[in-house]
């Protein structure tokens, strides 16, 4: 059992009410409820459509920062309390978790540093030039003046390609089970031996509920070398949404955010991406080694996190519309779900 839940578990192990779980969905909210509930002794399964790298967690730049998700009260306690774990995390180089200066600008206004942030010890940047080369070095180029204001902030990144599998193989080490390609049209066909459903559909959510209120956030990304002397992660929420963040082996270069339900890659809008990130970076353009499409399960009256009962007579706990934050809500998300379940 990782140390940071050691004393915080065995104190809440003794009050445990649920028995046997399942839970629909193995992107990042499923994977983690999943770590939660078996490490404190529930027989846990997954039982998804999609797995691994062909989930929306897979496309994620998976920085974690409070983006693009409701309500903000709930969604800051929510991320604060991951952030915690995340930092624990990082400790162990076998995660995939990090932690790494993310630089926030603006190209328009002087950027607000928002209140929940002071705790963490944002600094506002003054020299807001990004281009990696010293702008002494050679002449004023275009990315100089690229934006107007910024801060900095130390926050935890999960590179992708590593943190999804080591939440898998930590659940499966536990004993837990993960049932690919399986798609459900109803909660009341999984299993009945299971007394608790866990839903984390994403965006799957909408037909399966079903959920209106959920929203296709679609966002497109571009990966590529990695980039020389890029330590940081760089960040511009203005319109065109921009963003280079550097992994162990590449560099996510994003994005896009539209209400579609397009999964099909767009390559005008990789062209753009490339080239707005290039531009604040100062470099030439990298060559593209891969570009990942996803939908933010983005939900309008905000995150569900709530228990229902199901046609069957058995407890449903929802826990989805997390939007551009489902790995910066996920372990404070999977904590409530649990203290749901043993209500
Ligand atoms: C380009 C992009 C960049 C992002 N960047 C960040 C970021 O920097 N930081 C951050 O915190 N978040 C970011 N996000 C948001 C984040 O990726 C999502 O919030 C998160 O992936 C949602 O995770 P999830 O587990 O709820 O859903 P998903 O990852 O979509 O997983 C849903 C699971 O449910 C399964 N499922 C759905 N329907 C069914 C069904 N009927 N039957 C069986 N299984 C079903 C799917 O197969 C899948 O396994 C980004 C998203 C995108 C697209």
């Amino acid at each position: 059992m990782p140390f940071y839940m050691t004393r915080r578990l065995i104190a809440r192990r003794s009050f445990l009410m649920v028995k046997s779980v399942a839970i629909v969905g193995a992107g990042v909210s499923g994977l983690t409820c999943a770590v939660v509930f078996a490490e404190r002794g529930c027989r846990t399964a997954i039982f998804a459509e999609a797995t691994g790298q062909h989930t929306t967690s897979a496309a994620a730049a998976a920085v974690w920062f409070p983006y693009d998700a409701e309500p903000v009260d709930s969604v800051i306690a929510w991320a604060l309390e991951t952030y915690d774990v995340l930092v624990d995390l990082s400790r162990d180089s076998q995660t995939g978790v990090s932690v790494l200066e993310l630089r926030q600008f603006s190209r328009t206004d002087e950027i607000a540093i928002p209140d929940w942030s002071i705790p963490l010890g944002p600094q506002r940047l003054f020299a807001v030039a990004t281009g990696l080369r010293p702008v002494s070095d050679r002449p004023q180029r275009d990315g100089d003046n690229l934006f107007q204001s910024g801060f900095a902030l130390s926050v935890p990144l999960m590179d992708t390609m590593i943190y999804l599998d080591y939440l898998a193989n930590r659940f499966i080490k536990t004993g837990g089970e993960i049932n690919a390609n399986v798609r459900l049209e109803k909660f009341e066909d999984v299993d009945p031996r299971f007394d608790l459903v866990i839903n984390c559909a994403g965006i799957g959510a909408r037909g399966l509920v079903p959920d209106a209120d959920l929203e296709p956030h679609r966002g497109q990304v571009a990966i590529v070398p990695k980039i020389d002397n890029l330590n940081c992660a760089i960040v511009c929420d203005d319109e065109p949404l921009m963003y280079a963040v550097p992994r162990a082996n590449d560099c996510v270069f994003g994005g896009t955010n539209e209400i579609s339900d397009d999964l099909a890659v767009d390559p005008a809008a990789t062209s753009t991406i490339v080239a707005e990130c290039s531009r604040a970076l100062n470099i030439d353009k990298p060559k593209v080694r891969a570009e990942r499409v996803g939908l933010r399960p983005f939900r309008k009256s905000g995150v569900r996190l709530e228990r229902g009962k199901l046609r069957d007579g058995r407890t449903v706990i929802h826990n989805y519309g997390h939007g551009g934050s489902g790995f910066t809500l996920s372990w404070g998300c999977a904590q409530k779900v649990f203290d749901l379940a043993n209500r």
